[in-house]
């Protein structure tokens, strides 16, 4: 690996700073940049960005001196820059915008914890951020410190957590996870691990990115206590990966947590497959896997980072094959409302019969796949007892399965009401119950 010196960057601004002071990831929080006469400082500001600083109700800002050092103060389109400093196209209200578009807020049994897919949960440990990125999909609570969670709230979540056994996966995130005092992450690892249907632990967190010298060994023989113990890391542009950040991701690659990487398609940030093959490339480099593309949330503040999703297809269609398998990440649409994450990729099957498929590869080579016309499947997940307590959310795998025939919109029983004359087309006291989903109420004919 290229090693370029430690304190590789650092802006004009901080000369004066002794190493001690830039190493420390305390004074990097405390000397945080957040009001326009500290940013002209550092970067000169644009008429759009000092109109977002000195506006009301503006999403939390605040910058570590190491991630605004990464920014060309003389570029107004610098990809670090837009990431974390406000214009006033934040004030611009677009179409399908919400405040919650996850619906978050309506999967948590109890506060700070989502409970969205059947055997995993997001868990809110904290508001806080090392800087606070104008995108965010959670700034209806991040950056305010009068929202951050009580320990009275920590005791719900943990509760839930031990009366919920399905739950073999819990995702801490907020906020940032790794801005919290050293004491109290670990007390929130060691009350995790203590519940033994718990299997991993994972971290998601940009502090690597903003703060790289928070990684420290301290902190690593920390996380490695509470293996298994996995985390990602949220790069969305190549000019983000620094020697600090390779320091820090070997740090934890060393400390034995796999490392991924959850980077955000962003209008004039990330949106080119040039800039996104570098990006997967050096983040390979760095020992850590991309894992998710997310197209940008309908999030208040972040309708001009939108992009059409065919600029994601066309960014998968230019990776997939186009290099290792390892490099690619899987692109994302979270859907509005609380639909949860959705793949989206292009087309590689093209056609098929009932023994034969067409596939294309990344090439456009188009070729066939002859299947057996005598296959059984196996049984074997049945002997071994597995549990699928959550029988509600086996969701099309459930038709596949048998285990439902059907799922219906919403309002589709409503609509289909007419109320009309019964229909006698058969005898109802012969109707055969179906017992299958939601088939079982057609066999109670309305009399
Ligand atoms: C993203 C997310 C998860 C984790 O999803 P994976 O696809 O397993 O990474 C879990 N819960 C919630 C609410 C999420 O948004």
């Amino acid at each position: 690996m290229a090693i370029t010196p430690f304190v590789s960057k650092r802006a004009p601004f901080y000369a004066g700073v002794t190493d001690e002071q830039w190493n420390n990831w305390r004074w990097q929080l405390s000397n945080r940049i957040n009001t326009v006469e500290e940013f002209e400082k550092v970067i000169p500001l644009t008429d759009s960005e000092r109109e977002a600083l000195s506006a009301a109700d503006l999403f939390r800002v605040d910058i570590t001196p190491y991630y605004i050092s990464l920014i060309d103060p003389n570029d107004p389109d610098d990809p670090i820059r837009k990431q974390v400093v406000p214009t006033s196209k934040e004030m611009v209200p677009f179409t399908a915008m919400m405040e919650d578009s996850l619906a978050e807020d309506r999967h948590s049994p109890v506060p700070g914890l989502v409970h969205r897919y059947p055997d995993r949960v997001l868990m809110l440990v904290t508001t806080q951020c090392a800087s606070y990125c104008r995108y965010c999909t959670r700034s209806r609570i991040v950056g305010d410190p009068s929202a951050t969670f009580s320990r009275a709230e920590f005791e719900m979540q943990i509760e839930y957590l031990k009366r919920t056994p399905q739950v073999r996966d819990v995702l801490l995130s907020g906020g940032d996870p790794l801005v919290l005092a050293p004491k109290i992450l670990e007390e929130i690892l060691r009350r995790l691990r203590e519940i033994p249907h718990i299997e991993i632990v994972r971290i998601g967190s940009r502090v690597p990115v903003f703060m790289p010298m928070r990684v420290t060994d301290e902190l690593c023989d920390i996380l490695q206590k509470y293996h298994p113990l996995w985390l990602n890391i949220h790069v969305n542009h190549p000019n983000e990966i620094t020697a600090e950040l390779a320091q820090a991701t070997d740090c934890m690659t060393r400390a034995g947590i796999p490392l991924g990487n959850q980077a955000v398609l962003l209008a004039g940030v990330n949106d080119n497959v040039h800039i996104q093959r570098q990006l997967v490339h050096d983040l390979v480099r760095i020992r850590v896997r991309p894992y998710y593309l997310y197209q940008c949330d309908l999030v208040e503040g972040a309708g001009h980072f939108r992009t059409p999703v065919a600029k994601g297809i066309e960014i998968m269609e230019g990776l997939r094959g186009h290099t290792s398998g390892y490099a690619v990440h899987q692109y994302i649409i979270d859907a509005p409302g609380g639909g949860g994450k959705i793949p989206v990729m292009p087309n590689y099957l093209m056609s098929m019969s009932d023994h034969k498929v067409v596939l294309r590869n990344f090439e456009g080579f188009i070729t066939t796949y002859e299947e057996p016309t005598d296959y059984l499947p196996s049984h074997a997940a049945k002997y071994l007892g597995e549990k699928r307590p959550e029988p509600g959310q086996s969701g099309v795998f459930g038709l596949l399965d048998g285990e439902r025939l059907f799922v219906k919109p919403e309002g589709f029983d409503e609509i289909h009401d007419r109320s009309g004359i019964q229909h006698r087309l058969k005898d109802p006291k012969k109707w055969v119950p179906l017992g299958i989903g939601e088939g079982k109420e057609k066999s109670e004919p309305a009399e």
